[in-house]
C-alpha cells in the first residue's frame, strides 16, 4: 500500500488532501502542531474510507520533531512513497512593521520546515528507488503579496528549493514538485471580510475563490504516476488570478 506524509493535515488544504490520498488508497500519515481534535477526527474520516492513518504530533520547524515523526513513520510504514510539505501560517503587516520574530517564524515553518522533511524523506526514497515531493507555495511566491513581504520570500523560497532539488534528486527516481494556490477558502483566509472576498472573485477570471479540494486535486495530480514525467514546476490552482 502506497504512504503518503502531509504536515499541517489536520485543516484546510491538508486535510482534503489526506481525505483525496485515502480515497485513492494510501496510507495517510497525518501531521498537525496543536489540532489534535482537528487531527483524530480525520482519522476517523479516513477510516470510514478504509484507509490507514497515523497521527503525528510535532512542529515541522523543529528538527528534533521532524526526525521523531519520520522514525515513527518509517516503523509504521516501512518507507515512504509521497511527502506534501503543507504546513503553513500567515500574517498581515506591513513591511516595516515586521519583527525579527515574525521573519524567524515565516522562514523557520515554511523554508526550514520544508528543508527538514526532504531530508529525513529522501533517505527513505532512494531506498525505494523511488519517490515524489510536493511542496506548498503559494501565488504570492510567485508575484509577491503587499503586506505580506516575509510569506512571499518564505514562499518564494519553497520554489526556489523545489527547482534545485528536482534537478538534484532526477537520477534518484524522485520527482520534485511545486503547488502555488491562489485564494482558497480555509482558516487561512478567515481575517478576509464580504467585501475583500467579492473583490477577489472580481478579479479572478473564473470567479470564484478556491476550495481546499481544489488545491488537494493539484497536489495529488503532481504526487502521482499521471506526472511521471514532471519534476520541479509549480502548478497553480488560482482561478486565472495569475497567469504566466
Ligand atoms: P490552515 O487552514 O491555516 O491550516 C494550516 C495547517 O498547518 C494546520 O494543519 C496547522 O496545524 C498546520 N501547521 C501550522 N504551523 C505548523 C507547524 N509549525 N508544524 C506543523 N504543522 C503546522 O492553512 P491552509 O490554508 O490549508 O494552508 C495550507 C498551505 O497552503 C500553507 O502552506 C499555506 O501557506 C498555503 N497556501 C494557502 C492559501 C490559502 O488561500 N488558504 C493560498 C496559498 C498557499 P494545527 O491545525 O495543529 O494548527
Amino acid at each position: 500500500m502506497p504512504s503518503v506524509f502531509i504536515t499541517g493535515a489536520s485543516r484546510g488544504i491538508g486535510r482534503a488532501a489526506a481525505l483525496l490520498f485515502g480515497s485513492k488508497g494510501y496510507q495517510v500519515g497525518i501531521n498537525y502542531l496543536s489540532n489534535e481534535a482537528a487531527a483524530r477526527s480525520l482519522a476517523g474520516e479516513l477510516k470510514d474510507l478504509g484507509a490507514n492513518s497515523l497521527l503525528l504530533q510535532g512542529d515541522v520547524s523543529d528538527r528534533a520533531q521532524v526526525r521523531r515523526m519520520f522514525s515513527l513513520l518509517e516503523y509504521r510504514f516501512g518507507g515512504l512513497d509521497v511527502l506534501v510539505n503543507n504546513a503553513g501560517i500567515a500574517q498581515q503587516k506591513v513591511f516595516s512593521e515586521i519583527t525579527d520574530e515574525d521573519w524567524d517564524r515565516m522562514f523557520s515553518v515554511h523554508v526550514k520546515g520544508t528543508f527538514y522533511c526532504c531530508q529525513y524523506a529522501v533517505p527513505l526514497m532512494r531506498n525505494a528507488g523511488r519517490g515524489s515531493i510536493v511542496n506548498v507555495s503559494s501565488m504570492w511566491g510567485q508575484t509577491g503579496g503587499s503586506c505580506e513581504v516575509h510569506y512571499s520570500a518564505a514562499k518564494a523560497a519553497v520554489i526556489g528549493m523545489t527547482r534545485a532539488l528536482a534537478k538534484e534528486l532526477g537520477l534518484s527516481h524522485i520527482r520534485v514538485n511545486c503547488v502555488a494556490p491562489g485564494v482558497i477558502n480555509t482558516d487561512m483566509n478567515a481575517f478576509l471580510e464580504e467585501g475583500a472576498l467579492e473583490e477577489i472573485r472580481r478579479s479572478t477570471p473564473l470567479g470564484c475563490v478556491g476550495t481546499p479540494e481544489d488545491a488537494a486535486a493539484a497536489i495529488c495530480f503532481l504526487a502521482g504516476e499521471e506526472s511521471r514525467f514532471i519534476t520541479g514546476q509549480v502548478l497553480s490552482p488560482n482561478g486565472g488570478l495569475v497567469i504566466g
